[in-house]
C-alpha cells in the first residue's frame, strides 16, 4: 500500500518514528530507527514488530493502539528504565551503568490512515540521568538529616542549651537543661532568663555580655546561676547572637556547662583556710604578674604589711584556739577597713599584706592609718585588745617583687622597733 507520508520530513528528525497497525505490521520506519536499531526499513516494512522485538508487551501495546485510535489523541507507552520499548544502544555513553537508551514512547493516531498509529521514540537518557542524580542526592540529604536528628538528640540529652528572645524571654531549652534545673520545659518557656540571675554577679559582666553580642560576636565567660532550690552554680557559658534575614538581633542561643567544682577548687587554691582571705600564693602571683607590665602607668600600687603586736602573748594567755579566733576577727576588721579594689591576703602567721591600687602614698597612708585605728579599737572575744604595726611603701617602676618586699619589711621593722602600733613609710 502506498503511504502518503512526507518521508523526507520524518527521516530528517532526530527521533524514532514508525507506523504500525493494530497487528503491529510496520508500514513506516524512519532513518533514525534504521541507524539506531541497525534494522533497515526494507527489512522490517511489511513485517510484524513481534518478529524483531519479541520482548515488547504486545497486549499492552495493542490496548494503547486501540485507545489512541478510538479517542484520537496520543497515549504513552510506559517504557521505564527496566522495560525498554526497543533496546537501542546509546551512542553518547556518559555513564557506564547506562548503556541502553532511556525512551519515552508516544502512540498517536496516524492521520493518513485510520487503522494505523505513529509510534514515536524519544531519547530521554539525559533527563533520566538527571533524575537518577537527584534521587541519589535526595538519599544523601535524607541520610544527613537522619544524622542531624540523631546529633540533635545527643545534644538535647547531654548538653545544656537555652534559647531566648532578644529581650531574654526563654523560647526553648534542652532536655538536659530541664533535668539539671529540675524544671519542666513548659514552665521555663516564656519566663525571663533573669530568674536564674544571682544578685552578687556584677552587672558589669552582664553589660559586657550584651555589648559583645550586640556587636555580633559570641560571648564566652563564667556566670553564676541559681537553681530553684536556691543552690548557686557556676557555668562556663557561650552566648551566640542569632540574627534574622534583615541582620537584626533576633535571639540568643546559649550553651553552658557546670564548672562549680572547678570553681570551688580554684577558690580553695587561692584562699587561706583560717581567715578566708586570699593566701600568700595568690598574692605572690598577683604581684609577680603586675611587675611584669612594661608600661609605668599599668603599675601603680602601694604595698602595706601588717604584723600583730605581741600576738604570741594572746596564744600564751588564752590558748591557741582563741588565738585563731582573734586572727579571724582581725582579718574581718582589715577587710572592712579597706576599699573593694584593694587586695588583702594573709601573708603567714599573724602577718597580712595589702596592695592599694591607684593611690598616692599620702592617700595610702591615710587608709592604713584608719586600718591601724580600727584594729586598736576593736575588741576580740569581749575582752581582748590588740594592736598592729605597719610597713608601707610605694612601688618603684622597674623593680621586682623581692625589692619592694625588702623595703616594706624594713619599714615594718622600724615600726616594731620604734614602739609598735604605728605606720612607718619607707
Ligand atoms: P611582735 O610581732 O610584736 O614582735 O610579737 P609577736 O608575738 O607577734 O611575734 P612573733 O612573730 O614572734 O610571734 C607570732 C606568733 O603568732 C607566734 C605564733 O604562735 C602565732 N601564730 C602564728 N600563726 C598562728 C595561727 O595560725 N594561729 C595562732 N593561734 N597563732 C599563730
Ligand atoms: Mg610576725
Ligand atoms: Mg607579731
Amino acid at each position: 500500500m502506498e503511504i502518503n507520508c512526507p518521508d523526507v520530513l520524518l527521516d530528517s528528525l532526530e527521533n524514532g518514528h514508525m507506523v504500525v497497525d493494530e497487528n503491529f505490521i510496520v508500514s513506516y520506519w524512519n532513518r533514525w530507527l534504521s541507524i539506531n536499531t541497525q534494522i533497515h526499513k526494507d527489512e522490517i516494512i511489511g513485517k510484524s514488530l513481534e518478529e524483531f522485538y519479541p520482548e515488547i508487551n504486545y497486549r499492552v501495546l495493542q490496548r494503547k493502539i486501540k485507545t489512541a485510535l478510538s479517542i484520537g489523541t496520543p497515549t504513552f507507552y510506559d517504557a521505564n528504565s527496566s522495560k525498554k520499548f526497543i533496546p537501542i544502544n546509546r551512542n553518547k555513553v556518559t555513564t557506564s551503568s547506562l548503556k541502553l537508551m532511556q525512551q519515552q514512547v508516544t502512540i498517536s493516531p496516524y492521520i493518513v490512515s485510520q487503522n494505523r498509529v505513529m509510534v514515536s521514540i524519544y531519547d530521554i537518557s539525559e533527563l533520566f540521568e538527571a533524575k537518577l542524580l537527584i534521587k541519589k542526592e535526595m538519599r544523601t540529604i535524607n541520610k544527613l538529616n537522619e544524622k542531624l536528628e540523631a546529633d540533635r538528640e545527643i545534644i538535647d540529652k547531654n548538653i545544656m542549651v537555652i534559647k531566648t528572645s532578644s529581650t531574654g524571654i526563654i523560647k526553648d531549652v534542652s532536655t538536659f537543661f530541664c533535668d539539671y534545673f529540675e524544671m519542666e520545659k513548659e514552665h521555663l518557656v516564656g519566663e525571663n532568663i533573669s530568674i536564674f540571675k544571682v544578685a552578687d554577679i556584677s552587672n558589669i559582666i552582664y553589660r559586657e555580655l550584651v555589648q559583645t553580642v550586640q556587636n555580633k560576636k559570641s560571648w564566652n565567660g563564667e556566670l553564676k546561676y541559681k537553681t530553684l532550690s536556691g543552690q548557686e552554680k557556676w557555668f562556663q557559658t557561650r552566648v551566640l547572637p542569632i540574627f534574622n534575614a534583615h541582620g537584626e538581633l533576633h535571639e540568643f542561643s546559649a550553651v553552658c556547662h557546670d564548672i562549680t567544682n572547678e570553681k570551688l577548687l580554684a577558690q580553695l587554691y587561692i584562699t587561706d583556710s583560717l581567715t578566708k582571705l586570699y593566701n600568700r600564693a595568690h598574692f605572690d602571683e598577683t604581684i609577680n604578674l603586675l611587675v611584669k607590665h612594661k608600661r609605668k602607668t599599668d603599675i601603680d600600687f602601694v604595698l602595706a604589711i601588717v604584723d600583730i603586736d605581741h600576738f604570741k602573748s594572746i596564744n600564751d594567755t588564752y590558748g591557741h584556739q582563741v588565738g585563731d579566733e582573734a586572727l579571724i576577727a582581725i582579718a574581718k576588721t582589715l577587710k572592712n577597713s579597706i576599699r573593694e579594689d584593694d587586695l588583702l591576703a594573709r601573708w603567714g602567721g599573724e602577718e597580712f599584706v595589702i596592695m592599694l591600687k591607684n593611690v598616692t602614698l599620702e592617700e595610702a597612708k591615710n587608709i592604713i592609718e584608719k586600718v591601724r585605728v580600727n584594729i586598736e579599737q576593736s575588741v576580740i572575744n569581749n575582752n581582748i585588745k590588740v594592736t598592729a604595726s605597719f610597713g608601707l611603701t610605694r612601688y618603684i617602676f622597674g623593680e621586682d617583687a623581692k625589692e619592694i618586699f625588702k623595703r616594706v619589711d624594713d619599714a615594718l621593722y622600724k615600726a616594731k622597733n620604734s614602739g609598735r602600733n604605728r605606720v612607718v613609710v619607707k
